[in-house]
Formats: C-alpha cells, structure tokens, sequence
C-alpha cells in the first residue's frame, strides 16, 4: 500500500471496556487480539502509535469511592487496572510481532518501564508502539487526561478516541433513532453541550493545545487505518 497517511505520530484511546468484548469483567483474549491486529495494521504504515488504555473493565475509582473506599486509593487501584489492560495489549501486539513497551507513570521496574519523557520519544522514533500505563500517576483525573497529556508531551497529532459508535452524537444514538452525529464539533461545544467525549479537563487540556480528537468506532473492522486514511465517519473536535 503506497497511500502515504496523513499523521506521522498519534495518540490511541481505547477504554478498558473495549478490552470485554461482550463479556460483563476484565479481559476477553480474543478482542484484545483483535484491537491489537487494528493498531498492528496502521503501524505497518510507518504511523508511530502511542495508546493509553483505561481501567473501567476491571476498576473505577469512582465506583469503589461510592462503595465506601477512600477515593484516593480507589483511584491507585483503577490506575493498576490500566497497567493490567496494558500489559494484555502488550502480549498481543509481541504476538504479531510488533515491538512495544509499557511504559508506567508510576514505576514499578520489575514489571514495565517508568516514564522518562525523551526516552518515551526515543522509543517512538524506533517504531515501538508505547503503551502509557498507570494514567497520569494521579488520582481525581482519567486517562482521557492521561491520553491528552501524554499526548502533548509526545507531540501527537491528533487522539483517536476509539468508542462503540463512529462520533459525536446530539444524544446517544444506541438509543435515540433521530440522534445526529457531528462531522466535526468545536471543544467549547462539546464543554457547554455536554456532550461526553471525554472529560472537561481532558477537552480542557486538548483545546488550550490545539491537538484534535477523533472519535471514530473501534468495533468496525479495520476502522483505526481506515479513518487514519481518511475513511469511514467520525467526529473531529477541534478549536
Ligand atoms: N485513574 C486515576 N488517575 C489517572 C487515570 C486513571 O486515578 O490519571 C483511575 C480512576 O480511578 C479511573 C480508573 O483509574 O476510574 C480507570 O481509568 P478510566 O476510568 O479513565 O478508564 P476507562 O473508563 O477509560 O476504562
């Protein structure tokens, strides 16, 4: 394929969920295997790929908070959670043969690599896909955040936000039949409308950095290269 794409360094979100497949807890092998073909396939373009996985499928501090847990050490365990999807998603990409590393903002040497800034871009300059684990290392924030800040510090070009659906929805099209997707929203939109890509402070963190987000849907097949090529529907937010 001698389509040249448009982004040379981008950010991938996933949530933990996107790990379950259709089961209801933490990890689904197969769908793992799957997402990691979808980022193998854009690797194989020369894209270099940063990801940040969430925690949801095994974690949520908000969750474990409302259970009556200290909020802040809710907020440790969801960020563990991360660094499990991570080291899964790890395993598969190794599997097809792409190099990759963990990298954690809390470190923890035995297991993956703790985050030094120029080494991360190091790796990324040597095509080894990087896989931010452990959120920012804070609690009271998520990896959206996560994802938007690591994705300035990296310089992606964008963040490709993979949900369920291919966008940006007026209201939630799972279940309204008029729901309308944007093509494209502005972040201040999507801050006064509430409209649910991610977080405020992560849209917040995005906006004042100018980097885009691309919301697109992570369950059609070949949907990560295909909206890389500028294929397929999906939502840009931007300034
Ligand atoms: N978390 C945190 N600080 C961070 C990122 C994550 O405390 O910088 C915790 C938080 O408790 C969150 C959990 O990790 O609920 C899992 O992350 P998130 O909810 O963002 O996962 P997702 O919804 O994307 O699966």
């Amino acid at each position: 394929d001698t389509h040249k794409p448009a982004f040379r360094r981008v950010m991938l979100k996933i949530s933990g969920e996107a790990l379950m497949g259709n089961t209801a807890f933490g990890l689904h092998p197969p769908t793992v295997e799957r997402i990691a073909r979808e980022v193998k396939s854009v690797h194989d373009l020369g894209v270099e790929i940063c990801m940040v996985i969430g925690g949801g499928n095994i974690f949520r501090g908000l969750s474990g908070s409302a259970q009556g847990m200290e909020r802040t050490t809710a907020d440790y365990m969801g960020m563990l959670a991360t660094v499990m999807n991570a080291l899964a998603m790890q395993s598969a990409l190794e599997e097809l043969g792409v190099y990759t590393r963990v990298i954690s903002a809390i470190p923890m040497d035995q297991v993956c690599e703790p985050y030094i800034r120029r080494r991360a871009v190091r790796h990324l300059e040597k095509k080894r896909v990087c896989i931010f684990a452990a959120g920012t290392g804070n609690p009271y924030f998520t990896t959206d955040t996560a994802a938007t800040l690591r994705a300035n510090e990296m310089s992606c070009e964008a963040i490709f936000k993979g949900t369920k659906v291919d966008g940006v929805y007026d209201k939630d099209p799972k279940k309204f039949e008029d729901a309308k997707r944007y093509s494209t929203v502005t972040y201040d939109e999507v801050l006064q409308k509430h409209l649910g890509v991610m977080d405020a402070s992560a849209i917040a963190l995005a906006r004042d950095n100018d980097l885009p987000i691309i919301v697109f849907s992570l369950d059609e097949p070949g949907g990560f290269r295909g909206i890389l090529a500028g294929e397929g529907t999906s939502t840009r937010v931007h300034g």
